[in-house]
């Protein structure tokens, strides 16, 4: 595995890739990597074959200092599982090479309705340093498939969103969530949570599967409010237990039987803000 520091080493380097005919698939990431990230650099190597994963920190999609500071750091063990899974490129940015001119005028991105909804309103100002970061992100790696976790579901949505606004040739691929035997999905949050919040965790995932037993047409205001009660008797602060349109995010008072939704969670233990999906009218 190559590892990069500069954008221009980078390009070089993906530029006799390409010249040879391969077919390129990124991974962006934050690092503490995981079996989730795994998972989608796996799914990179076996569709797209060459693989870029990149980590970095994004300052610009914390709107929470301490959640910044805070986040973990774990490169040389992030190497070493990079290297196990074979991945071809990793690209590891200093702040100064993603962000040159910071005193710069900021892009603003229209983000319309998806800006003002769940993690959109709950984390004012993350979806810009999303889009700003990724726009950044895909223009230099110059991808031909990018893959992200439905772990972030609406992240999928707006970085959707963005490659189609800025006409980027690169092809989005949503990789499902992994979890825990328990059913967590697996976050590089969680290891901040120390053993008995890591137990009551699970409660997330299990208000996803009792959203989805209790799903059916008519209201739904009981079904959000009974999960919001059930985590909280296991000590969460809930932010929000939704249940949304799967393809727009439009939050849903009353289901048809027929839309497709989604159960959102976005729930702190302790200073840990945890997030999780699961789609109810799917298969699986
Ligand atoms: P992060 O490092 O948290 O920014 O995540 C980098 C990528 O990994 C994002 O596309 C996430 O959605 C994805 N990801 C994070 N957790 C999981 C998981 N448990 N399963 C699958 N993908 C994940």
């Amino acid at each position: 595995m190559l590892i990069f520091h500069t954008i221009q080493q980078l390009q070089r380097h993906l530029g006799l890739q390409q010249a040879k005919g391969r077919q390129v698939g990124f991974v962006p990431t934050m690092g503490a990597l995981h079996a989730g990230h795994l998972s989608l650099i796996a799914q990179s190597k076996q569709e797209a074959g060459f693989t870029v994963c990149s980590i970095f920190v994004n300052p610009t999609q914390f709107n929470d200092p301490k959640d910044f500071e805070k986040y973990p750091v774990t490169i040389k063990a992030d190497i070493e599982l990079l290297l196990k899974a074979e991945t071809d490129v990793l690209f590891l940015p200093s702040v100064q090479e993603i962000y040159p001119n910071d005193a710069g005028e900021v892009q603003q991105y229209e983000l319309g309705f998806l800006e003002t909804v769940l993690e959109g309103k709950y984390r004012p100002g993350h979806f810009q340093g999303v889009c700003r970061v990724m726009h950044r992100l895909l223009t230099i790696v110059n991808a031909h498939h990018l893959y992200m976790g439905q772990k972030d579901y609406q992240q999928c949505m707006v970085v959707s969103h963005l490659i189609s606004t800025k006409n980027i040739t690169t092809e989005m691929h949503i990789v499902p969530t992994l979890r825990e035997a328990d059913g967590l999905a697996m976050s590089s949050r969680n290891m901040r949570l120390n053993q008995e919040q890591r137990t009551a965790a699970v409660a997330i995932f299990q208000t996803l599967i009792q959203m989805k037993a209790a799903l059916q047409p008519g209201p739904l205001l009981e079904v959000k409010k009974r999960a919001t009660a059930f985590l909280e008797s296991k000590g969460f602060r809930v932010d929000y237990t939704e249940l949304a349109h799967a393809d727009t995010l439009a939050l849903l008072d009353d289901w048809n039987g027929t839309d497709p939704v989604v159960a959102v969670v976005a729930a702190y233990l302790g200073e840990v803000r945890l997030i999780d999906n699961m789609v109810l009218t799917a298969a699986d």
